[in-house]
């Protein structure tokens, strides 16, 4: 599925420069996540090598056998959980080196690069100081400081911003058949980050498990010291469970501060007020702001792979207590 919702001016801006004969050889694409970086990424590919008029047309044989994931001149690695190596690099600077088979560029996709080690990082930036003819190259992180800055240097950088509620919305009943209550909650819910609604619509869980957790931070804020080690040991358990709560919980903390500070209208969990009004009121500023800034640390350590068990210990103590 390449439908995208929004960003449409990257499609716009790259087609531009492709017939000026301009298309740059080394592309980033910066934004946070689930804003549809990968998403974006992909139909640029498309775009790159499409033979119809109006590109992507999605219609030729370039452009069906990249939805299709079988394009010759094309090379994606597209694995969150999976440590980009210098070996992947080396195997796809051979790939690189030869002409594209069918179409005008030979294009590779690495998305997460803010993973990939400092020797992958290093391999590449070789290929980026002399790219090989017909070769672009296309990086995906969550923002610019979290790579090295001579590969920032190197590169167009593209910055995706999180949509705004309408266009989401908009987007999920136009493509998605999504009747216009439930799109304006996902919408509404995914705070700009249209692949979180998407994941929300193929996830039926997904919203019974945010109802759960954001249950669980009110009930962890009114327990005691043990009580709260047992529930970190529990949840540790599932990394990616783990990451998907602390996501939550930060749109929980945020939202607490905005009521803190009177701005209803702004808030996330927007069908949560009445739970977190009477909360915003009972805690101060200089309990809620360090409660922000903690759950974003610790999100930040589990992509560093520091021992989840230990963030959420340290994490999960630091809370404030009612
Ligand atoms: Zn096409």
């Amino acid at each position: 599925m390449t439908t995208v919702i929004g960003h449409e001016w990257v499609i716009a801006q790259l087609n531009q420069q492709q017939e000026q004969g301009r298309v740059p050889q080394s592309i980033l694409l910066v934004g946070p996540p689930n804003v549809g970086k990968s998403t974006v990424a992909r139909q640029v590919m498309q775009s790159l090598n499409c033979q119809g008029d109006i590109k992507p047309c999605q219609n030729c044989l370039a452009c069906r056998k990249t939805l299709h994931g079988n394009h010759p001149d094309l090379f994606i690695f597209d694995h969150e959980e999976q440590t980009l190596k210098i070996e992947t690099i080396r195997e796809l600077q051979h790939s690189l080196a030869l002409s594209p088979v069918e179409g005008r560029y030979r294009v590779a996709l690495l998305t997460h690069f803010d993973k990939a080690t400092l020797g992958a990082a290093n391999a590449l930036l070789k290929t980026l100081e002399e790219p090989p003819p017909q070769v672009i190259i296309m990086l995906t992180a969550p923002d610019t400081n979290s790579l090295l800055a001579t590969i920032v240097s190197r590169c167009q950088i593209l910055t995706l911003r999180p949509l705004p509620q309408a266009e989401i919305s908009q987007g999920l009943q136009t493509h998605w058949q999504v009747a216009l209550d439930q799109a304006d909650l996902l919408a509404q819910l995914a705070g700009g980050r249209v692949g979180w609604a998407l994941r929300a619509l193929q996830d039926e869980h997904l919203l019974t498990r945010r109802r759960e957790r954001l249950q669980d931070l009110l009930t962890l804020l009114a327990a005691n010291r043990v009580d709260r080690m047992n529930y970190a040991a529990k949840l540790s358990q599932d990394v990616a469970l783990l990451k998907e709560t602390l996501v939550f919980w930060i749109t929980m903390s945020r939202d607490l501060m905005l009521l803190q500070a009177g701005c209803q209208t702004e808030i996330i969990n927007f069908d949560w007020r009445e739970q977190l009004q009477p909360l915003a009121r009972r805690l101060t500023i200089n309990q809620i702001k360090p409660m922000v800034t903690e759950l974003r640390q610790t999100l930040i350590n589990l992509d560093r792979n520091v021992n989840p068990r230990l963030s959420m210990d340290v994490a999960l103590l630091k809370l404030p207590r009612l």
